[in-house]
């Protein structure tokens, strides 16, 4: 009975505010992100997105104004990722917040010398635990074509990671895999990053995932969708884990597209 009224809910939030059948085509075609989708997929996608927009509070911010079309690109970049594991991966949170252009961040800390410091630096993107997701829109234009930068799925990542605590690198697996074998695939390529990094080695990943695990996981999330057979050759045990976790194989589905 819960499920047949769920899905009647469901079905009447489509009905109203699903995503305009031909500006989602054009999106799907416009987007390189969306190639080699199957119809059904692209379908399954256009429901998610129209979901998202209905759960979470899109909010354009000083001035910025955003269209249908501007508002579903958007949704269909940050539902990507959940294509298979459904919008309640990003449960606990409800609103994204989007600048213009780069916004400025205070962040507090302390150095190794004790002293506290205050930094004002403008970023491209942001996610709180249990609080909002934050992007300017200038890098979210950025993020249309497959060169490995997209704020919309690092960000959006970040949020998977959050579901279960800190942005740490290890989002909740589902029961069919393994903890010991995420770990170990992402803990040795980490260390490989930031061993390159360190010696000022060349690396496919850009430099940044050495910040932290949180980061290498979003980085690397960005990559996955974006330049997956790049991935795949030069880490394969991440890609494998990744391709597992989010039960898709986009270096097989951009070959076919
Ligand atoms: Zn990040």
């Amino acid at each position: 009975m819960l499920d047949r009224l769920r899905r009647w809910r469901r079905e009447r939030i489509l009905e109203r505010e699903g995503i305009d059948p031909v500006l989602w085509q054009e999106l799907m075609d416009g987007l390189p992100q969306f190639d080699g989708l199957e119809a059904a997929e692209r379908e399954r996608l256009r429901e998610l997105a129209s979901l998202f927009l209905h759960q979470k509070r899109l909010q354009p911010l000083d001035g910025l104004e955003m269209d249908a079309a501007m508002r579903a690109g958007l949704a269909a970049l940050a539902c990507l990722p959940v294509l298979n594991l459904g919008l309640s991966a990003y449960r606990g949170w409800h609103t994204v917040l989007v600048y213009p252009g780069g916004f400025l961040a205070r962040h507090a800390y302390t150095d190794d010398a004790g002293v506290a410091h205050e930094e004002v630096s403008p970023l491209a993107g942001e996610a709180w635990e249990g609080g909002p997701v934050v992007l300017s829109w200038d890098d979210v234009e950025r993020s249309l074509d497959l060169d490995g930068y997209n704020v919309v799925i690092h960000e959006l990542c970040h949020k998977l990671d959050m579901v279960n605590g800190d942005a740490n690198g290890h989002p909740p697996l589902p029961a069919d895999m393994s903890l010991q074998a995420w770990t170990a695939a992402f803990s040795e390529a980490y260390a490989g990053l930031c061993q390159a990094v360190e010696e000022g080695r060349e690396t496919f990943l850009d430099p940044y995932a050495a910040e932290a695990p949180g980061e290498f996981f979003a980085v690397a999330c960005e990559v996955f969708f974006e330049q997956p057979a790049g991935l795949r050759d030069a880490l394969p045990g991440v890609y494998e884990q990744l391709r597992q976790y989010f039960r898709q194989d986009p270096a097989h589905r951009l070959l076919r597209g």
